[in-house]
């Protein structure tokens, strides 16, 4: 490695579900789905700097838990690293500077940004030229969301999530988001799911209405095909998060939806004028963190580094 190469800062997105139909569980043990991601300007940056060892840091805002963030080999940037090292049959160092701004175990897929942009970084400073195909097949590898993580905008998954296209999408869709200070395990909520849906059909609902309504560029259009299969729950593990969702839409919000596993809930709104009033209606009914954001934003990309 240059010892004396340049810090490499690589930004990725928070992802929000606009459908998200699930399936009951294959034989490994996944749940298939049909899924349309878009990603949202909510973003972490990971800065990877030269060093002769393979270590992350984390610092976050001020409404992320960094005490959930493990900064061992079980952080998802750092399992990054050493699975694209494998790939280049070397173990591959740097100090990995993750800044956090997208809330943990949110359903906002943070780790799965994290990692996405943990590869980028690294292929980056080695100057590794990994191919985008091995990218996102080390993305799979990694996790459901981290090949989408890569490729940003709007996007179809399928499989369990790993197998994305990107798909048309004319608007530009404004977005408050209302995360929660305790997160909510992923797994836990696909868990219920199957409890509550003992009898789901092996093929998840498609998402051919909201691919639609993506196409006309209106709000309203899309309000009304937002889908979310791991809301009920969601909310039945956190009923406080139904009552969220009905303030938001009496306080004016064209829909409310959990976002993916939540325990994040987002709301769609007319305009950004539109979500900045619905931010701060919130905020006055008592919310600490009310957040406004708009998609589809980039996947992981290279930003000049904070000199
Ligand atoms: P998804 O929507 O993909 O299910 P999520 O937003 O609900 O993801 P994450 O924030 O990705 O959840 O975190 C899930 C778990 O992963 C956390 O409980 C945390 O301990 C672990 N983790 C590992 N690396 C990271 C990281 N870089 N950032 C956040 N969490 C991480």
């Amino acid at each position: 490695m240059n010892r004396f190469a340049a810090p490499v800062t690589v930004r990725a997105a928070a992802k929000i579900n606009l459908h998200l139909g699930v399936g009951a569980p294959r034989e490994d043990g996944f749940h298939p789905l049909t899924t349309v991601y878009q990603a949202v300007g909510l973003c972490d940056d990971v800065t990877a700097h030269p060093d002769a060892d393979l270590t992350v840091s984390v610092t976050t805002t001020d409404w992320v838990d960094a005490a959930a963030i493990p900064v061992d080999g079980a952080n998802l940037a750092h399992r990054a690293a050493v699975l694209l090292g494998r790939h280049h049959d070397r173990d591959l160092t740097g100090r990995l500077e993750v800044e956090k701004a997208i809330p943990v175990a949110g359903g906002l897929a943070g780790g799965s940004a994290d990692a996405a942009a943990a590869l980028v970084a690294l292929d980056r400073l080695h100057d590794l030229g990994t191919s985008d195909d091995a990218l996102l097949a080390l993305a799979a590898e990694l996790g459901s969301d981290v090949p989408f993580a890569l490729l940003g905008g709007t996007a179809l998954g399928v499989g369990r999530g790993e197998l994305v296209e990107p798909v048309a999408d004319v608007g530009t869709w404004w977005w408050v988001i209302v995360p929660s200070r305790v997160g909510l395990s992923t797994p836990e909520v696909y868990r219920h799911f199957d409890r509550m849906f003992p009898n789901a059909s092996p093929e998840p609902p498609d998402a051919d209405q909201l691919l639609s309504a993506l196409l006309t560029g209106q709000p309203v259009s899309l309000a009304r095909t937002l889908h979310n299969d791991l809301q009920e729950p969601a909310i039945d593990l956190r009923p406080e998060l139904g009552d969220l969702i009905d303030l938001g839409e009496a306080e004016g919000a064209l829909r409310g939806m959990v976002s993916g596993s939540g325990p994040s809930v987002v709301f769609l709104c007319e305009s950004a004028d539109h979500a900045r009033d619905l931010a701060g209606a919130l905020m006055r009914t008592g919310q600490d963190v009310v957040l406004v954001a708009n998609g589809a934003v980039a996947g992981a990309h290279v930003v000049p580094s904070h000199v």
